[in-house]
């Protein structure tokens, strides 16, 4: 599906058949439809565009995962006009930790912080879904190119130019890569990015469970890597009765997750009861089981002429803390603040200072949470017996430590360090 929204006047004469618009954004994933959202709501023309159909990326066979949106991600949404299209979402309200699927260890409430929740779970065709709408609701200022496959980068003196599989070239004042772990345009403006794989896959899917959640996540510390229940919306069932969900996030060894993707229902089940304990009463699948391949890499610098890395081109992290896309929201919402001056005082939408505080701002950030989650994998993902002693011990101590406990949830909700207006639930 190809929408059209705004007949964007081309650049001069000599490139009349090229596409124009002031930013294009390539990635119309969680962060790159975000960041569209948010510029062209501030007037900003922008075009997206897509390999994937956007039909098809609302479907629960694209993407079953459900994301930790921490408090401070939810206020960007609610800000650029997302959130209210957000259909079902469940509050975290507290975070269990422990090493092992029975020694409870580390506990997070919110009420120690205030009335607010700590985040909330919502899966990623539920989020896809509100951005749509979003997207929509500003078509005035968004073209929206999809399916279409970015194949070339370049930039010449006024513009970043793109091409597109069909041959169509676009042409913007700046370009946002905000396509994935695997960015093209990244490679082709030349940004080396370092890092490396972990032996562990992350399998994910829904289950159903007879008792409530009660909106408690629940992390378990295994000898393979972290196993997280995470409270997701009720649904109805056809008799009206209500069914309590969670989203599972499994972390497996690589040489093993193959064997349990291949259980048959009854049989994967019995291994995730294994892991959860009973206090869920009996679980059952809903819809189907998604691995993904888990990785730590990070991009050699952030901007280059004419063009910026947002989200997972950018920089990918472990899922362990749940909080790779909240720190592509967190380029989102510094990104549309300095673009949204620039537009104000009329500047160059890719003036170097801006692009240059835009790396400072966030490159930091998002290093330290994943040298964070690479710590805490490495940490936990083992059964040596002195080093789980010494997490034991840590996690104990932090768990008497009102003021650290309460710092950590702090991080969790995202509300610290240096937070962008439109996070702080501030107006631009
Ligand atoms: C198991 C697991 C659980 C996770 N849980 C959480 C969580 O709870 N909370 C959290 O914060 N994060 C979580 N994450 C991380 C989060 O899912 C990612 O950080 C996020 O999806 C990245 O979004 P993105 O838009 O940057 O990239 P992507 O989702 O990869 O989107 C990139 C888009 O670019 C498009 N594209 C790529 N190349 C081209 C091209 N050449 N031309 C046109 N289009 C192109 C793709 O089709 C895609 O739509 C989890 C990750 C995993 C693996």
């Amino acid at each position: 599906m190809e929408s059209k929204a705004s007949p964007h006047p081309p650049a001069s004469a000599d490139v009349a058949a090229d596409i124009a618009a002031d930013i294009a954004i390539v990635g119309g994933g969680l962060v790159g439809a975000a960041l569209a959202v948010a510029l062209a709501r501030h007037g900003i023309k922008v075009a997206v565009i897509d390999r994937v159909d956007p039909a098809a990326m609302v479907d629960e066979r694209f993407d079953g995962r459900a994301s930790a949106v921490a408090l401070s991600s939810q206020r960007l949404l609610a800000a650029i006009g997302v959130w209210s299209h957000v259909a079902a979402t469940a509050s975290i309200r507290e975070i269990r930790v422990s090493d092992g699927p029975s020694l409870f260890f580390l506990h997070y409430d919110h009420a120690q912080l205030g009335n607010e929740p700590l985040g909330f779970m919502a899966e990623n065709r539920v989020l896809r879904r509100a951005l749509a709408c979003a997207l929509q609701e500003n078509a005035q200022h968004v073209l929206r190119l999809a399916p279409a496959a970015v194949t070339g980068f370049s930039q010449d003196a006024d513009s970043a130019v793109l091409t597109l599989n069909d041959g169509r070239r676009l042409r913007a004042q700046l370009a946002i890569a905000a396509d994935g772990r695997d960015s093209l345009v990244r490679d082709l403006a030349g940004i080396t990015v370092s890092g490396w794989s972990y032996p562990q896959v992350g399998i994910v899917g829904t289950i159903g469970h007879a008792r409530p959640h009660d909106h408690i996540a629940h992390e378990h510390f295994l000898p393979a890597g972290p196993f997280a229940i995470l409270p997701l919306a009720d649904e109805r069932a056809s008799d009206g009765t209500a069914v309590h969900r969670s989203s599972l996030v499994w972390t497996e060894r690589s040489d093993a997750a193959d064997a349990y993707l291949k259980l048959d229902d009854a049989a994967f089940l019995a291994a995730i009861a294994e892991r959860v304990g009973s206090f869920l009463g009996p679980l059952h699948l809903i819809g189907p089981r998604f691995s993904h391949p888990l990785g730590l890499q990070f991009a050699s610098r952030y901007v280059e002429k004419r063009l910026v890395l947002a989200g997972d081109a950018a920089h990918g992290i472990h899922p362990i803390a749940g909080q790779g896309v909240n720190l592509g929201w967190r380029d989102v919402a510094a990104l549309t603040e300095i673009l949204v001056d620039a537009q104000r005082l009329g500047l160059d939408l890719a003036h170097p200072s801006g692009l240059a505080r835009y790396e400072r701002w966030r490159r930091a950030d998002n290093l330290l949470m994943a040298g964070v989650t690479d710590i805490l994998n490495r940490l936990f993902s083992n059964d040596v017996g002195p080093v789980r002693l010494a997490r034991d011990l840590g996690l104990g101590v932090v768990n008497r430590l009102p003021a650290m406990k309460k710092l950590l949830m702090r991080h969790a909700m995202g509300t610290v360090g240096d937070l962008p207006r439109l996070m702080r639930g501030e107006a631009l």
